[in-house]
């Protein structure tokens, strides 16, 4: 399936300079929308994971349906002051910005082997403070799945080590 003409593209949004890829028209494609899960569920069925880590907001869409394919559980990676009870979190420079993400500590015992899921690697700076979040709690990450990867911002430098994959690439 040609994905990446079901992706919309916006240029100088939401700042110039980024081109924005927007997934949105894709997700609202059933059949798109169905053929990426299945494509993450081919790719996750080996890695042996038992929880999906899913950051807010867009890990979500993907990260919800492969884990009820898979049976497993999800651990939503969360924006600051959302999650009730003790949480561990950190902050990371983004493709603009900052951010920081936080995940509850009881989310994740040691031993659990957590599949991280986004729509998107840019930098790799979400995905990575993701990664250290299960890690600081004695999980480990045994693959990170995305829809798009973005090779120029060498996003996978920064991931050394991970099993990193994507369906579709651009440049920037
Ligand atoms: P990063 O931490 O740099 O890998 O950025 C990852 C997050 O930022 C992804 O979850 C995307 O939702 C968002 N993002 C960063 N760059 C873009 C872009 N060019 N188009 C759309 N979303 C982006």
């Amino acid at each position: 399936m040609d994905l990446k003409g079901k992706i919309d593209i916006f240029e100088d949004y939401p700042i110039e300079g980024i081109s924005f890829k927007d997934i949105n028209s894709l997700i609202a494609d059933g059949e798109a929308f169905q053929y990426v899960v299945n494509q993450f569920y081919d790719i996750a069925k080996t890695m042996d994971a038992n929880l999906v880590g899913i950051p807010e907001s867009r890990g979500y869409i993907f990260g919800s349906p492969l884990a009820y394919k898979l049976g497993l559980g999800l651990v939503p990676i969360r924006k600051p002051n959302k999650l009730p009870g003790e949480v561990h979190s950190r902050t990371y420079d983004l493709e603009y910005g900052t951010n920081t993400v936080e995940i509850q500590s009881k989310a994740i015992k040691p031993g659990d082997r957590v599949i991280l899921i986004d729509d998107l690697l840019a930098t790799g700076g979400t995905i990575h403070a993701a990664a250290k979040l299960v890690e600081e709690l004695g999980g480990e990450v045994v693959g990170m799945l995305f829809l798009i990867e973005l090779t120029g911002l060498k996003g996978r430098e920064h991931l050394k080590g991970y099993e990193v994959d994507s369906l579709v690439t651009y440049e920037f």
